[in-house]
């Protein structure tokens, strides 16, 4: 699964110097220039992790941290703060304002990715490659593989970056459009439906190992990952 990440940095040289790393480690880069449109990027979509430029024009790097972190929806996305201060006070600051990570300029692009890779792996699992098991089933991203106590499951990709994901946060309950969020990756443009649907598909999937109960409808909320039958 590819993680798009927002860049958010106002100096063109660094911006594409930070596209071009992002891309050549297989990760979507989306550019934006300043505060305002990372929130239009964000408000159509949410990507999978934030470089955030401190010093940037109008609205500062660590404005937009906090807000990001102040809303419901934007709260769980990855932020890894980028700036020209090592001042020790500045880097509480910045984690702080909600940053997972701070990387100090000049940066080695290989640095850069160290951290993005471990950001990603522990604020979004269903962006890791490992293997997941858990209730009887075993979910490899790797090699796109799904088994059903032992079986093989097949299943469309959109139904494997759900089921994914549910593994990976099981036991919560996500509403339609959080699902949309996390598995979509837009929430504006896909219809809440559609979720049923895959759902729908997903079960299909799992029923004839018997495993379709682990995915939960929950009233009036949306939709659950549980071991437990009840
Ligand atoms: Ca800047």
């Amino acid at each position: 699964m590819t993680a798009n990440i927002l860049l958010v940095e106002d100096e063109p040289a660094i911006q594409e110097l930070l596209a071009l790393n992002v891309t050549q480690c297989g990760y979507r880069a989306i550019q934006a220039l300043d505060a305002a449109s990372a929130m239009a990027h964000i408000s159509r979509a949410l990507p999978d992790l934030i470089l955030l430029d401190w010093m940037l024009p109008g609205s500062s790097g660590v404005e937009l941290a906090r807000r990001l972190r102040a809303d419901q929806r934007t709260r769980n996305i990855p932020i890894i703060m980028l700036t020209a201060r090592s001042d020790e006070r500045d880097k509480i600051m910045g984690l702080e304002s909600g940053a997972d990570d701070y990387i100090t300029k000049p940066f080695s692009p290989r640095e850069l990715m160290a951290r993005i890779r471990a950001v990603l792996r522990r604020r979004a699992p269903q962006m890791s490659e490992e293997t997941v098991a858990l209730g009887g089933l075993e979910l490899s991203p790797a090699t796109h593989r799904v088994g059903a106590r032992g079986k093989v499951v097949d299943l469309g990709p959109t139904e494997f970056r759900l089921l994914h994901f549910f593994m990976t946060h099981a036991e919560r309950v996500y509403g339609r459009s959080q699902l949309l969020d996390q598995v979509w990756g837009d929430h504006v443009f896909v219809e809440e439906r559609t979720v049923d649907v895959h759902i729908r598909r997903l079960r299909q999937a799992l029923e004839p190992s018997g495993l379709d109960s682990l995915i939960q409808t929950v009233r009036g909320s949306g939709y659950r990952f549980s071991c437990d039958s009840k």
